[in-house]
């Protein structure tokens, strides 16, 4: 997307109004980066327009991207978009041990796929570790951080609680001087995993446990994704973030609210830096805006990991997970997440999204953008008695009932059609117009039928229903108006329809709050996932993986692009015509 394709001007909301306060106040305008910028591949065009803001989407690399994610990188996104500014995707790969290229490679995938472009500007944080490192040094020889011999148990119990003050740890007065020869050595290798830490030295005794000496390095004897082994300290999110913020001229760093209570040690760091010298003022500002919570979907990377581990789904992008790789399996289009993003706003009120508002969001962009499409999901024979065995002719429908360009296609027709189960009734109840023994209904885009019965086996099945044509009925001929009827039902002809694999997916969960009252998986939804054999119309033979279609009077529906085969396609419910879970389930 290019600013000129952002989205329509959304509605306001408290970030909006900073930043838009901050570009009238010149707040960014005096940044020129005399500083000392960190490493030069990192930074080059990092300070290339100061009156520019800056935002970043910051992912961990240890997990695939979720719905949630999808809100953060809208924000973020969006907001450099609407304000002509810049935003950073920066890997934040500072824990060795859970993180992956596997996870790299899916997330730049997936933020391009929902639409968005970081430009030059792809960062790491571990690019970052030489600058960090530095910095670390600078905290010792201030006197403002101290290497400690306290184990990480120690440490916990010695920070007190929300009610009682932490301990100082008989390390805290350390000379600077020592600290810095044992920090050395915990780079060189010297000791082993867990033996010492580096603190900054704050106030253990602040009401915010978070000021109360945080570690700031640690030692893992761990091989890095991208350093390799040229480490052995790794650096703490509380650290390393701020820092980072800090080297790409990151104006608004826009996060989630349980790091509200971290602000004050954000901003502690960046400013003591400032005051070393080390950081050029203004600096960046952390704002928190309540993260995504949506009914009927678990969003938090532990509980996906084990969704995924303990094989309750097929995989990470199985179309039933609130993954973003999920998503674009099942056919959720990126433009649906970023209506919903838009749709759903931002606030710090903690809240819950109804599962429902993204569904509408991607059915109302999929309404505009699928081609329309025939599927028979329930097959029933329909066996026209007076239409001639031989005959063949095509009925034409159009590819989109509101777009006349879209054209249209020529669907077979002959006297052995499917029809859906549902659409027939032997003994149909009050307010039934669709096929029953007496009735007339139209074949869309076809002929108007009158049912004269149906056959059955030795258990009472209807196997096929009988009906007899007017052959001066067809659709856009002028006899078609002769006849009113109330029914309209889709079929396809027997003969040329192909048979489909569907999975008909649904929601993965069947209480809106999953784990709620009793341990996620027990809230599993066990018909999450269906499939069945459908009929479908000859054209979706060329459907290409990923396609996705509007079958008439069902859904979206798009072609799965791991299991369809050219000729061969397999497709995936994306989202159905309407909402009928609140409804059917309650
Ligand atoms: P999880 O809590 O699922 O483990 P995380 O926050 O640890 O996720 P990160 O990779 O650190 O995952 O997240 C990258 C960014 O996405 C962060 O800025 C985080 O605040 C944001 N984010 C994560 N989950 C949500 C959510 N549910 N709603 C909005 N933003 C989110
Ligand atoms: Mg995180």
């Amino acid at each position: 997307m290019t600013s000129k394709e952002k989205q329509p001007a959304s509605t306001s909301n408290f970030l909006r109004t900073i930043i838009e306060s901050d570009l009238a106040a010149g707040t960014y305008t005096s940044r020129t980066w005399g500083g000392k910028p960190g490493p030069a591949s990192a930074h080059e065009g990092a300070p290339a327009d100061p009156a520019k803001i800056r935002t970043r989407f910051p992912p961990e690399p240890n997990g695939y991207l979720h719905f949630g994610h999808a809100k953060s990188i809208c924000l973020n996104f969006g907001l450099a978009l609407d304000y002509e500014g810049i935003c950073h995707l920066r890997f934040d790969d500072t824990n060795p041990v859970t993180e992956d290229t596997e996870y790299v490679d899916s997330i730049i995938d997936t933020v391009k796929w929902l639409g968005f472009d970081w430009q030059e500007h792809l960062y790491y944080a571990s690019d970052y570790f030489d600058e960090l490192y530095r910095f670390a040094e600078a905290f010792i020889e201030h006197g403002l951080a101290y290497v400690d011999s306290l184990t990480p148990e120690q440490i916990r119990e010695y920070r007190g609680t929300l009610i009682a003050p932490g301990r100082p740890s008989p390390d805290r007065d350390r000379p600077p001087k020592d600290s810095l020869k044992l920090f050395r050595e915990m780079r060189e290798g010297k000791h082993p995993d867990g033996s010492l830490s580096l603190r900054l030295k704050i106030d253990m005794a602040s009401p915010n446990i978070n000021m109360r000496d945080p570690v700031i390095y640690r030692i893992r004897h761990a091989h890095h994704h991208r350093s390799g082994d040229k480490w052995c300290i790794y650096p703490m999110y509380d650290y390393s973030h701020c820092i980072s913020d800090a080297l790409e001229n990151i104006t608004h760093s826009i996060c989630t609210l349980e790091f509200e209570d971290h602000r004050p040690l954000y901003d502690w760091i960046l400013e003591r830096l400032a005051e070393f010298g080390m950081l050029k003022k203004p600096l960046p500002h952390q704002y928190e805006f309540s993260r995504l919570n949506l009914s009927y979907v678990v969003l938090s990377k532990r509980r996906l990991i084990q969704l995924v581990a303990e094989k309750y789904v097929d995989g990470w992008d199985d179309p039933r997970m609130p993954t973003l790789v999920g998503a674009r399996r099942r056919g959720y289009p990126p433009e649906g997440f970023r209506l919903f993003a838009e749709r759903i706003g931002v606030s710090k009120a903690d809240s819950w999204i109804d599962y429902s508002i993204l569904e509408d969001a991607m059915r109302e962009v999929l309404n505009e953008s699928a081609p329309r499409r025939i599927a028979v999901l329930d097959p029933l024979k329909l066996i026209i008695d007076n239409y001639p065995a031989s005959q063949r002719e095509t009925c034409e429908a159009p590819n989109h009932p509101q777009k006349p360009d879209w054209g249209t296609r020529q669907i077979p027709f002959s006297g052995e059609l499917w029809i859906e189960r549902s659409d027939f009734m032997e003994t149909p109840p009050k307010g039934y117009f669709r096929l029953f023994p007496g009735n007339t209904v139209r074949l869309r885009y076809g002929y108007v039928v009158k049912c004269t019965g149906c056959d059955k086996d030795a258990d009472g099945n209807v196997t096929a229903v009988h009906c007899e044509y007017f052959p001066d009925s067809k659709s856009g001929t002028a006899g078609a108006n002769n006849y009113k009827v109330k029914g309209n039902i889709h079929w396809l002809c027997a003969n040329s329809a192909i048979a489909t694999p569907v999975h008909l997916y649904d929601r993965l969960f069947r209480v809106e709050q999953p784990g709620n009252e009793r341990e996620f998986e027990r809230d599993l939804n066990p018909a999450s996932k269906n499939t069945i054999a459908a009929q479908v119309e000859p054209a979706l033979a060329a459907a290409s993986a990923a396609d996705c279609f509007q079958f008439e009077r069902h859904g979206y529906f798009t072609a799965d692009k791991i299991s369809s085969k050219p000729g061969k396609p397999v497709f995936n419910r994306t989202v159905t015509l309407r909402d009928s879970w609140k409804k059917q389930k309650k």
